[in-house]
């Protein structure tokens, strides 16, 4: 198998394995191929986790801000160095295009590294003056142990975007990845001590939703942060609630895309192929309702078609490849469901919407147009290359559109209008915005969404606070009075 990792877990700076777990085949799936057997984590593999995350915690807070950040940056030099094997290894694992993983993955684990790297040793608190020379100040502690549950679309980066502001903060860090796409944050545990990370601080254990779910509940666990559906995301919630734990929330989305009959046409086909078929859209933010101004309608599918037929698809590997397979057979019938929704629900399929022959999950970019607000393609997260065209007349009806879904990660305009783009965009009930481009994530900005799209942020400094908590101090320097 040619990815078979040594084991299926790293803890406390080796691989470790338990073959009591239950079996967890890994496919390439524009073969179909077992590229990996691992096996999920058993109880003794979570105890051994939790246990060594706890033991190596008080000693990495305790070490300064630039020693830890020291480690985090060495890590990001090695991913980089290894950008190549690292990103043949995530085409196999995800089958996302070569051309895709070697530029957007362990690049932006390593992205994440440097940043959270660089920001550990400015981490304070704060001196608050009191009147009569009192003073109050802030320490800003870790929390301790921080789990962290993927994913499967970006297992790379979503191992680095939990572990990089943790391990910052002087938490430890335990890693839960999707069962589908286990092996990458293997190596990132790996790579960690190689650049001198101590035993410990990152820990990643294998396995299904159960896994995570004693993970979550176990009440050694200080935070919980999670990259799933909302489905999951409100019992991983509602789990981590019963323990007053600290949570992060990166969940689905159904996010919409605006464009005016003012927009630049390929600017804003661009926008839609970026914000639908990147990793063959399987992309939480991706802008899959689009709204379109009905005076560009014709030009904007007439162009869209156009550059669809384009989209080189095959072997993931090839580096001139652009369009891979979905990440599995399952996920692939799911989608195939909502192309039949589709056009059960009147929908006008555009472009696409057939399985593609031969072995491997491979799907046509799918394009629907006349898609109406009430059409499940319209309402539901489908997490494959489906996009819906929907038509609109002016510019508050489309708002209150747009902003009719339960979800709110992300949300695009394409206009010329610069009165216009900010206007809609303050209007948006998004976490993540975006003015005549889309799905740019990088570190240094705020990501996440509001309404059930989310809870708090990832990347940039917001998340320090998802990773840190304030304790306040009050020092008095005059005398204390009392009634009695
Ligand atoms: P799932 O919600 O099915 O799973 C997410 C992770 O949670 C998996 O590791 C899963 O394990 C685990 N899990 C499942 N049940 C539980 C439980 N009860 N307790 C603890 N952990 C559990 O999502 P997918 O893997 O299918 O990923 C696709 C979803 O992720 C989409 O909705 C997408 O929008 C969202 N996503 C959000 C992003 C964001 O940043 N907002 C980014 C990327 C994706 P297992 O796989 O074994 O079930």
């Amino acid at each position: 198998m040619r990815a078979q990792p040594q084991a299926s877990h790293f803890i406390n700076g080796a691989y470790v394995e338990d073959t009591a777990g239950a079996e967890i085949d890994v496919i390439f799936p524009a073969t179909g191929e077992v590229i990996a057997k691992l096996h999920s984590a058993t109880p003794a593999i979570i105890e051994q986790a939790i246990t060594s995350s706890l033991a190596a915690q008080a000693d990495w807070e305790a070490m300064t801000g630039t020693e830890r950040g020291r480690i985090l940056r060495r890590a990001a030099d090695i991913i980089r160095e290894r950008n190549h094997d690292l990103s043949v290894l995530e085409t196999l694992d995800t089958g996302k295009p070569y051309q895709e993983t070697s530029v957007a993955d362990a690049t932006s684990g390593a992205d994440a590294l440097e940043y959270f790297g660089g920001l550990a040793a400015s981490l304070t608190g704060e001196h608050i003056q009191m009147p009569d020379g009192d003073f109050v100040y802030t320490r800003r502690e870790a929390l301790g142990v921080c789990v962290g549950i993927g994913a499967w679309n970006y297992p790379t980066q979503i191992a680095c975007w939990k572990a990089a502001p943790a391990l910052a903060c002087g938490n430890t860090s335990i890693f839960k990845p999707s069962e589908t796409t286990p092996l990458s944050a293997l190596k990132v545990a790996e790579i960690m001590i190689e650049a001198g990370a101590p035993a410990g601080i990152f820990n990643v254990i294998q396995g299904y939703g159960d896994v995570g779910a004693a993970l979550v509940t176990d009440p050694r666990v200080a935070k919980v942060s999670l990259t799933g559906s909302v489905p999951t995301g409100r019992k991983v919630y509602a789990a981590a609630a019963a323990g007053m734990k600290h949570v992060t929330m990166e969940l689905g989305g159904k996010s919409p895309m605006i464009i005016f009959d003012d927009a630049d046409v390929e600017n804003a086909v661009s926008g839609a192929i970026l914000g639908n078929f990147y990793s063959s859209g399987q992309v939480c933010s991706n802008g899959t309702r689009v709204f379109v101004q009905k005076g560009i309608k014709e030009a904007f599918l007439k162009r869209l078609a156009e550059r669809l037929e384009n989209a080189v698809i095959g072997d993931p590997l090839d580096p001139e490849t652009s369009f891979g397979p979905m990440v599995s057979e399952g996920q692939l019938n799911i989608v195939m469901n909502y192309i039949e929704k589709g056009k059960e629900e009147g929908a006008r399929l555009a472009f696409g919407g057939a399985r593609i022959d031969g072995e491997g999950f491979y799907l046509q970019p799918t394009v629907f147009a006349d898609v109406t607000d009430d059409m499940t393609i319209a309402r539901e997260e489908i997490f494959g290359p489906v996009m819906s065209v929907l038509d609109f007349d002016d510019e508050d009806e489309v708002l209150a559109r747009a902003n009719d879904t339960e979800f709110g990660l992300a949300a695009g305009v394409f206009t010329n209008d610069l009165t216009r783009a900010h206007r809609v965009v303050a209007g948006f009930e998004a976490g993540t915005c975006y003015i005549n481009t889309y799905n740019d994530a990088p570190v240094e900005a705020p990501f996440g969404g509001s309404k059930a799209s989310g809870v708090g942020r990832e990347n940039s400094k917001a998340a320090i606070e998802h990773y840190s908590e304030l304790k306040t101090v009050y020092v008095r320097l005059s005398d204390l009075e009392a009634p009695f």
